[in-house]
This record gives structure tokens, sequence and C-alpha cells, in this order.
């Protein structure tokens, strides 16, 4: 089975040979900044799995131990890198409706309302058709999920 995803700009795209490890979100204020979102959705893999197809990510040393890897064009989160193991951004994948966290760390950090999320009011984008015009001319440069 091959797996691929990439960047928003499609600059940086990867693919990932056979099975994935452990699918999780992160709470941490550290994956909290580096992905500037409420939690990290991270997905281990397996030595030699990986092989970056187009540009290798840029990285950022987070800590003395860990270092994370993005897109320096367009700023997509893609990695997290520890000395025991590498994660992909669950997101960075073309399918990522496949990969299910299954469990949650740095809970410490967890943020209170994130338990109000099913209480929120809910919007498809065509709801806004009428109000924002633009959006129904929207043209995308996103790179499409797939090759
Ligand atoms: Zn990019
Ligand atoms: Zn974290």
């Amino acid at each position: 089975m091959v797996r691929k995803g990439g960047c928003q700009c499609g600059q940086i795209r990867f693919e990932i040979v056979g099975e994935l490890g452990q699918a999780s979100i992160c709470h941490c204020r550290m994956c909290q900044k580096a992905y500037g979102n409420f939690f990290a959705p991270l997905v281990s893999i397996k030595a030699g799995t990986l092989k970056w197809t187009k540009a290798e990510p840029s990285r950022f040393e987070s800590s003395n131990f860990v270092r994370r890897g993005f897109c320096e064009k367009c700023g997509t989160p893609l990695t997290y890198e520890s000395p025991e193991s590498t994660s992909i951004s669950i997101s960075a994948f073309d399918h990522p409706e496949n990969i299910e966290p299954i469990i949650q760390y740095g809970v410490e950090a967890r943020l209170s309302y994130l338990g109000n999320l099913k209480d929120w009011p809910e919007h498809r984008t065509s709801d806004f058709f009428e109000e924002a015009p633009y959006l129904k001319n929207m043209a995308s440069f996103q790179h499409p999920d797939e090759d």
C-alpha cells in the first residue's frame, strides 16, 4: 500500500509504503504553536517507509531533541522528528479521512473549550455564496490531492 501527501503548495510531496504506526493528536503547547492550531494531528511511520519525492522540508529545532519539518514556501507543518521516531501530519496526506487518531497526548495543555465543539453552529461553505459571492468563483492555488 502506498499513501501520498504533501504541503499546500505542492513543492513538497511524500510517499509512504506499507503500514503506518499509531495515529494521535497532541495538545501540548509546542504542537499548538507549531501548527497554529488547537492540536497537532500526527501519525508515526516506520523506519525506511518514507520517501520525499520532490523537495525536502525545512526544519525548525523546537527543542534539543525534536525537529519539526515544514514547507518554507507555503508554511504547511509536515513532520515531528524525535530520536526514536518520525511522525507525519495527518492532514497533509491526500486522504486523511483514512487515518483516524486513537489517542491524545499533551492533554495538560488541552484547550478546555474543545469539549464544546459539538455545540458550535455548523455551516457549509455554500451557505455563504450569497453574502460573499467571491466564494463561488474562487480558484484554488492549492496542490490537488493527487500527483
Ligand atoms: Zn508548500
Ligand atoms: Zn506535542
